[in-house]
């Protein structure tokens, strides 16, 4: 399932170029220009609806917090679960971390440890894609997917809107890769 040129043209058109934010160097991708355009919006979550609709996911994962917006919209669309993915300390049940190196220093992500159980199931062997807008090195994503390992879930795609393929994130994932957009 992959989308048309217009459809890419369209979506594409509609992120914006922050450049040196957050700090001098980087262009930041701002998809709050996608998310307030009607047809952009419905035309990435249609493909990406179309594309996993057939997957027989269990649950979306999303990672805190742009991976939520898109994660919570497919999910409601596939008719199934969605599973936050967040910054350390603001979840409030028994959480499994994992620590992430950043270009200066670290962070760490979290989730709940019954993040995919669900009524008779414990969780275990659940199918889950896990969405985020943006991959730069792969760093992120690399993390929370050892994080649905680490609960007994199987990651069974990761999905960007965007890939900065240059910066060779993808390389690092154990999960297949998918991406709406690639950006040079
Ligand atoms: P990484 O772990 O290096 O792949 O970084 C990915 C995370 O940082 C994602 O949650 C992105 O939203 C964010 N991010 C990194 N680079 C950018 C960028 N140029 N524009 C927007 N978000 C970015």
């Amino acid at each position: 399932m992959t989308l048309n040129n217009e459809e890419k043209e369209i979506i594409l058109n509609s992120i914006r170029d922050i450049p040196d934010f957050p700090k001098p160097g980087i262009i930041f991708k701002d998809i709050t220009t996608l998310l307030s355009n009607p047809k952009a919006l419905n035309t990435l979550m249609t493909h990406l609806e179309n594309r996993y609709k057939d997957y027989n996911l269990d649950f979306i994962a999303g990672i805190d917090a742009r991976g939520f917006i898109f994660g919570s919209i497919l999910a409601d669309r596939l008719g199934i679960g969605f599973v936050p993915v967040r910054k350390k300390g603001k979840l409030p049940y028994t959480t499994v971390a994992e620590k992430y190196s950043l270009e200066y220093g670290f962070d760490e992500v979290e989730i709940h440890i019954d993040a995919f159980a669900s009524e008779g199931h414990d969780g275990k062997g659940a199918k889950v894609l896990l969405i985020d807008d943006l991959i730069a090195t792969g760093g992120t994503a690399k993390a929370v997917a050892s994080l649905i390992d680490k609960v007994g879930a199987i990651c069974v795609e990761v999905c960007f809107i965007m890939e900065l393929g240059f910066l060779k994130g993808r390389e690092g994932i154990d999960a297949p890769v998918y991406s709406v957009l690639q950006i040079d």
